[in-house]
């Protein structure tokens, strides 16, 4: 890297630092895309002129608004909830919810950052957004759950709309709590209408719409294992998290030839030497989804799984890792860990799970590294397939939302491959997603005026 890109980097990320202090993973996402966009916009005058990069790392705006609830003992809980609406440009603000206790507004702001690329990226018209709540779902009755959801959407609805903001689920959210926030909207607005993704089936949801995030990790990876004429058939992966996207990861990655020998919670995770079975599948399916228990039980039920308390997955020896669980799953050492051990591709099913001496460990010693806002965009792609059917309402089968799926990752794959740099034989994906997705933004920008 010249002088003067580092210098014009440092000068961009001490500005932004000093404009949104004590926000550090809303540092670190920005830090990691303008290290590759900064030598792109230098080269690109049109873009820095226009100030296009301070622009874009603004959010056009942020609610903050208070949760009061009621607790199963009759007690007043108050929650804080935010809604970061990031960037309209090329559609309504797109983007999910979460509830988890370290949800802060810098976390939020990172996502809707990343998800403002993500959503260009899939070509669909979606802006980036992104909501949640300090709440933690963890040992709540569902009465607490439902009273939850139906407080905080007295002040959301007002803010979204099929045409102005359609949030979705994302860590702690799933269908449960998107069904009692719609029917909560319905009855504060007297309408049905698509301003939520990941509904149920009856009532304007689209199939594949659970399976996508982790179906579209799997298929993406099969994408770049092709493009240098490799597959996912008899690959080691290793899988951390066991939510929606690392268990539909795992069922796409075994049927896709893959063998798969982990997965975790934040107890821990469990070692399957043999290989993580469709029956066993089944089973973890039932325990962290329908029973809402703890991976360790998983261990418990089958010989020869085991399980390792308090610890990530990165030691276990692998070709591909799938960080599925969350944000900074993986440091340096962890990454060190991983490379000592022969791993090929990294997949990021999580959002930024990967921290950013994990990004200059792998790329260093050419590990190809698929970066969420390529590699997890298809579970916001088939949130935007659920709007055009709520919108043409209709249903499309799953036939057709899975083929929509797999040429919607395939042709992220080729963008991400055409605007990254090559260095002999290895792609930069990192590159490549940064300026495909900040392209198609920045040039609505530049359309659009001061
Ligand atoms: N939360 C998911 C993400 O990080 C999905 C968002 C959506 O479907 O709107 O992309």
């Amino acid at each position: 890297m010249s002088d003067a890109i580092s210098h014009e980097i440092d000068h961009f990320m001490k500005g932004l630092m000093k404009r949104n202090p004590g926000e550090p993973e809303f540092h670190q996402a920005v830090h990691e895309v303008v290290e590759t966009l900064i030598p792109f916009i230098l080269s690109n005058r049109v873009y820095k002129d226009a100030q296009i990069l301070e622009r874009m790392t603004e959010p056009d705006r942020v609610v903050i608004f208070r949760v009061c609830w009621e607790d199963d003992a009759g007690n007043i809980r108050t929650n804080r909830a935010w809604r970061v609406q990031f960037n309209n440009s090329i559609g309504p603000y797109k983007g999910g919810i979460r509830f988890h206790p370290n949800v802060t507004l810098s976390v939020l702001k990172f996502l809707g950052f990343e998800q403002t690329f993500k959503n260009s990226l899939t070509g669909l018209p979606m802006g980036g957004g992104k909501g949640g709540s300090n709440f933690n779902p963890k040992g709540k009755s569902d009465r607490e759950i439902m009273r939850f959801c139906q407080s905080l959407m007295i002040e959301l609805h007002r803010h979204i709309g099929e045409d102005t903001d359609v949030p979705a689920g994302d860590i702690g959210v799933g269908s449960r709590e998107i069904s009692y926030m719609f029917g909560q909207y319905k009855r504060l607005e007297n309408r049905f209408s698509g301003i939520l993704t990941g509904k149920g089936l009856s009532f304007g949801g689209s199939l594949v719409r659970t399976e996508a995030t982790g179906y579209g990790c799997a298929y993406f990876c099969e994408n770049m294992l092709n493009h240098i004429e490799d597959s996912l058939v008899d690959k080691i992966c290793s899988i951390s998290g066991s939510g929606n996207v690392a268990l539909y990861a795992v069922e796409k990655a075994i049927e896709l030839g893959a063998k798969v020998v982990t997965l975790s919670d934040s107890d821990g995770f469990v070692h399957v030497p043999n290989g993580i079975n469709l029956e066993m599948l089944a089973f973890v399916k039932e325990l962290k989804t329908v029973r809402r228990g703890r991976i360790h039980e998983f261990a418990n039920h089958y010989k020869g799984v085991d399980f390792y308390a308090g610890k990530r997955p990165w030691n276990v020896p692998c070709d591909i890792a799938f960080p599925c669980a969350t944000q900074n799953e993986i440091n340096r050492a962890d990454s060190q860990e991983l490379i000592n051990n022969g791993v090929k591709a990294v997949v990021e099913g999580a959002n930024m799970p990967t921290n950013l001496d994990g990004i200059h460990e792998f790329r260093h010693a050419k590990v190809i590294l698929a970066p969420a806002k390529a590699a997890n965009a298809g579970g916001v792609a088939v949130s935007g397939l659920e709007q055009s059917q709520n919108a043409l309402r209709l249903s499309w089968s799953r036939e057709e939302v899975d083929q929509r799926l797999k040429s919607i990752m395939l042709e992220i794959h080729s963008k991400c491959v055409q605007h990254s740099h090559k260095y002999e034989d290895y792609t930069d994906y990192i590159t490549g997603a940064n300026i495909a997705g900040f392209k198609k933004v920045a040039d609505a920008m530049l359309a659009y005026g001061i």
